[in-house]
């Protein structure tokens, strides 16, 4: 067992906690808040217990000096500052005086804000690479860590394994919760039933992999389907085809005939709009000119039908391209029947979380996990560094 931000007594000491704080931003402006409202119970509960918080996160990526201008995390300040109730202070530097003349005039229950983590990546990479200096220098600024950030949890950074492996450690309360619910899926009660959508096949084939192992059907929609009903012979138009990607299906489908399935109809249209006419049509009935845009009715009856079966249910990727109004009533179909079926409901990666969230599911399922990749990884079986180098309980 890991020990989490409850093992310790925090009162005027100095943790570090490591958030996800990597939201998208158009313009300057933040698009989606959710991951800065999902850190507010562990960020709170340290202001609580009288703490000197400093908060560390990386926000997009760094490749060179001129990718730091747009991805500065003084941008998320003012919305923190107004969750929190409280003036967030901002340390421009990653490192040195500024930053720690910053940390040294925290009063309990202050916070200051480090600028992103990965401007330690230009030169360097020490950040993303987990320069033992770099997580050293950043533990020596702090007396308990804390890591709460879920999405980052699959990769060792200097700011998350690189400062635990200095200092005692726990988890905070939205990894702790990710971990626990997610790993129900780890080895799961059976029927265990997945749902697969999302574009393609490629960024899948390591949780395809894995979890035809363990689940009991693995029901495929979205772009992905198209290139396994390629895999059958079926002519799929100008849906969208992940070419390299044929054999692997041809390999999964022949291995494991009997848990794969497939759409069996989907609506077509001759262009990639919502602005053009489209029509229901048989999976082997797709014309040349036409591409898959969403599953059909008879393949939500379909669908359905094996969810009633199911005890657990993990579902990543949307069905159809929801982003279009005429293509959205796939997955708002079975995230209907999802609701409604007395099972564990996971829903995992990010498209088909917002999508719940727009159509007002969220709320409904067991559990809407906030990682992407982190989450496919740890349903994959593999071990998350930045779980494991926390300290035992
Ligand atoms: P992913 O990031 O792999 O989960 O893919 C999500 C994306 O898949 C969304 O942007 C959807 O628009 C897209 N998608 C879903 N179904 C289809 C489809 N039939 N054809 C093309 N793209 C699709």
């Amino acid at each position: 067992m890991k020990k989490t931000i409850r093992d310790f007594d925090l009162t005027d000491k100095k943790v570090i906690i490591r958030c996800d704080f990597n939201v998208p931003i158009k313009d300057g402006e933040i698009v989606d808040d959710n991951r800065i409202v999902q850190s507010l119970l562990t960020i709170n509960y340290a202001i609580d217990q009288g703490a000197r918080v400093i908060l560390m996160s990386h926000l997009g990526r760094i490749k060179e000096e001129e990718d730091k201008a747009k991805n500065s995390l003084e941008v998320i300040v003012p919305r923190l500052s107004n969750y929190l109730g409280t003036d967030v202070k901002f340390s421009h530097a990653t490192r040195g005086p500024e930053l720690e003349n910053l940390i040294n005039s925290l009063g309990q229950g202050d916070v200051l804000l480090m600028e992103n983590t990965r401007f330690e990546d230009v030169p360097g990479k020490k950040e993303s690479g987990n320069d033992e200096e770099l997580g050293a220098y950043w533990a020596s600024l702090g007396d308990i860590f804390i890591n709460d950030a879920f999405g980052t949890a699959h990769r060792a950074h200097a700011s998350n394994v690189g400062i635990a492996s200095h200092l005692p450690s726990g988890l905070g309360f939205l990894v702790e919760k990710e971990v626990n619910a997610l790993s129900v899926l780890v080895d799961p009660v059976h029927p265990f039933v997945v749902i697969l959508g999302g574009s393609k096949v490629s960024d899948k084939i390591g949780v395809i992999e894995n979890l035809v192992k363990k689940a009991d059907k693995i029901l495929i929609g979205g772009g992905m389907a198209y290139t396994f009903l390629k895999a059958k012979g079926i002519n799929i138009g100008k849906s969208i085809l992940d070419e390299e990607n044929i054999g692997f299906c041809q390999k999964v489908l022949s291995e494991y005939p009997d848990k794969i399935v497939l759409p069996v109809d989907n609506l077509v249209t001759e262009e990639y709009s919502n602005d053009v006419p489209y029509h229901t049509c048989d999976v082997e009935n797709i014309g040349e000119n036409e591409m898959g845009l969403d599953i059909g009715e008879k393949t939500v009856e379909l669908f359905s039908s094996i969810l009633d079966t199911a005890k657990i249910v993990f579902w990543n990727g949307p069905l159809g391209v929801y982003e279009f109004s005429n293509f959205t009533k796939g997955t708002e179909r079975l995230l209907d029947k999802l609701v409604n079926i007395n099972a564990t409901t996971i829903l995992g990666g990010g498209d088909i979380v917002a999508a719940s969230a727009e159509l007002g599911y969220k709320d409904k399922v067991t559990h809407a996990s906030t990682g992407g990749g982190v989450t496919l990884e740890f349903m994959e079986g593999k071990e998350l560094p930045g779980v494991v180098s926390i300290s035992d309980k």
